[in-house]
C-alpha cells in the first residue's frame, strides 16, 4: 500500500536561550537550586523500589505540610486544578450541595468545575477586597446544609487570607464537609488540616514550595474517607480517589497501576517537600512574613495603595497594590519585566486592572528580593510617569 502523501513539513523547532527571570508574579515563582537538580534525575520504571520509596517519602512530606495524620495523602498529576477538581468530584456528587464561598478568581472555578458535573452550587460572596467571618459562613451553611463547602486559603487574585480556624466545627455541626484550596498560601502562612477540622484539601508545588507545575498534592480526613468509600456516584477515572489510594498505597499492600506518573516530577515534589522538611513549617513561615513584612515598609516610600485595607486580612505570599492614578497596569507589568527581568503581574479576575498581584515566596521570600523589587517599581513609576507626560 502506497503511504499517504505528507501534507505537513516538520517544523523548525528552535531551542532559544534566555535569561532567568525572577518570579515574582503570584506564581509560579522560581525553583530551589536542589528541586531543580531533581528533575533531571533518571526516569526509572514506577514499579520499581526506588520509586515506591520516593512515593513513601512524599506522603510523609504531605501529612508534615498539611499538619495531619490522616492515611489519605497522596498527590494528583496535573497542576492546581487537578487538585481541585478531584476533592469536588469525589466528594459532592450530582445534585448534591456545594456552597462556594466566593471572593475571588478561585472560587469561580469551583463553581465552573462542579456545574460540568451536576452539582447544585450555591454562591455566597463578600467583596474581593475583604474576607468572610466565621458567624457569616455558619449562617450559610446552617440555612443549607449543603454536602460541602469550598473556600479558598490565600486568594492569589485579590491577595487576601481567609481565618479557617473554628470553620470545620461549624460546618460539622451541619454535616457538611470543608473544602480547601492552599494552593498559595501552604508553606507560606500556618495551616492546621486536623486541628482546624477541614475535610479535604489540595494545594500546587509551584507556589511557596518552589517547584515546577505539574504534581498537587491532596488530603482527606476520616469523614471525607467515609463519604468517598460510601458514595453511589462516579468519578472522574484519572481522579478516582479510591484507585488513586491504591497507586499511591495509602492502606498498605496496594502498589496497583492505575496511569503513569512522571518520574522527574515526583522526584521535585520530594526534594520540595524535602527543603521544607529542613527548614520547618514555622521557619518558613516566620520567613515569609518577615520578608513581605519588608517589601511594605519599603513600599511606604512610594505613591502605591494595598488593594486590601486590613493588614490582617493580606495575604504574606502574595500583595496587591494599586498604581495612582495615570498608570497603567500593563504598562508597568512590561516594564518591569523588560527593563528588570522580573515577572510580577497584573490583576486577574475581579481585580482586573484594579491592581499589580506581586508574590515573594519560596525560594524568592527574603529581603534582597523585596529590595529588588521595590527598587524595579520605584523606578517604573519614576520612567512612566515621565514618558506620560
Ligand atoms: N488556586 C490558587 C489559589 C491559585 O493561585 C492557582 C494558580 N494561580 C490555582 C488554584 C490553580 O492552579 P494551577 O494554575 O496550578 O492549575
Amino acid at each position: 500500500m502506497a503511504p499517504s502523501k505528507m501534507s505537513i513539513p516538520p517544523p523548525n523547532i528552535v531551542n532559544s536561550e534566555f535569561k532567568e527571570p525572577l518570579l515574582c508574579g503570584p506564581g509560579p515563582c522560581n525553583m530551589w537550586p536542589s528541586v531543580r537538580e531533581a528533575l533531571t534525575k533518571p526516569v526509572v520504571s514506577p514499579l520499581c523500589d526506588q520509586f515506591f520509596s520516593a512515593l513513601d517519602d512524599i506522603r510523609a512530606g504531605i501529612k508534615y505540610v498539611f499538619q495531619t495524620k490522616s492515611n489519605l495523602v497522596l498527590a494528583i498529576s496535573g497542576s492546581g486544578h487537578s487538585g481541585m477538581e478531584t476533592l469536588i468530584t469525589n466528594l459532592v456528587g450530582p445534585k448534591e450541595t456545594l456552597l462556594i464561598a466566593t471572593r475571588g478568581i478561585w472560587d469561580e472555578r469551583a463553581y465552573n468545575v462542579a456545574n460540568r458535573y451536576g452539582i447544585k452550587t450555591i454562591i455566597y460572596r463578600v467583596p474581593y477586597n475583604t474576607t468572610f467571618t466565621l458567624e457569616e459562613l455558619e449562617k450559610q451553611v446552617e440555612l443549607y446544609r449543603p454536602t460541602a463547602m469550598f473556600i479558598t486559603h490565600g486568594d492569589s487574585s485579590t491577595g487576601t487570607v481567609q481565618k479557617l480556624e473554628g470553620l470545620g466545627d461549624i460546618c460539622h455541626k451541619y454535616g457538611t464537609l470543608l473544602l480547601v484550596d492552599t494552593v498559595v498560601s501552604l508553606g507560606g502562612v500556618p495551616f492546621f488540616m486536623d486541628a482546624w477540622g477541614v475535610d479535604a484539601v489540595y494545594t500546587s508545588t509551584q507556589k511557596a514550595l518552589s517547584g515546577p507545575a505539574g504534581i498537587s498534592p491532596v488530603a482527606f480526613s476520616a469523614r471525607a474517607e467515609q463519604k468517598i468509600k460510601n458514595r453511589k456516584y462516579e468519578t472522574p477515572f484519572y481522579f478516582d480517589i479510591n484507585l488513586l489510594a491504591q497507586q499511591w498505597n495509602c492502606y498498605g499492600n496496594t502498589r496497583s497501576y492505575h496511569h503513569t506518573m512522571s518520574p522527574p516530577l515526583i522526584w521535585a515534589l520530594r526534594e520540595c517537600l524535602r527543603q521544607l522538611s529542613i527548614e520547618t513549617l514555622e521557619k518558613s513561615w516566620e520567613r515569609h512574613a518577615k520578608s513581605t513584612r519588608h517589601f511594605h515598609e519599603r513600599l511606604q516610600r512610594l505613591p502605591l495603595d494595598f488593594l486590601v485595607p486590613n493588614p490582617e486580612h493580606r495575604l504574606a505570599t502574595v500583595s496587591t497594590l494599586v498604581l495612582p492614578n495615570g498608570y497603567n497596569y500593563n504598562e508597568v507589568v512590561k516594564y518591569i519585566r523588560e527593563k528588570h527581568n522580573i515577572i510580577i503581574f497584573p490583576g486577574l479576575g475581579p481585580t482586573a486592572g484594579k491592581s499589580l498581584r506581586i508574590g515573594i515566596m519560596g525560594v524568592n521570600s527574603n529581603s534582597a528580593v523585596a529590595d529588588a523589587l521595590a527598587d524595579a517599581l520605584a523606578d517604573a513609576l519614576q520612567a512612566l510617569v515621565k514618558s506620560s507626560l
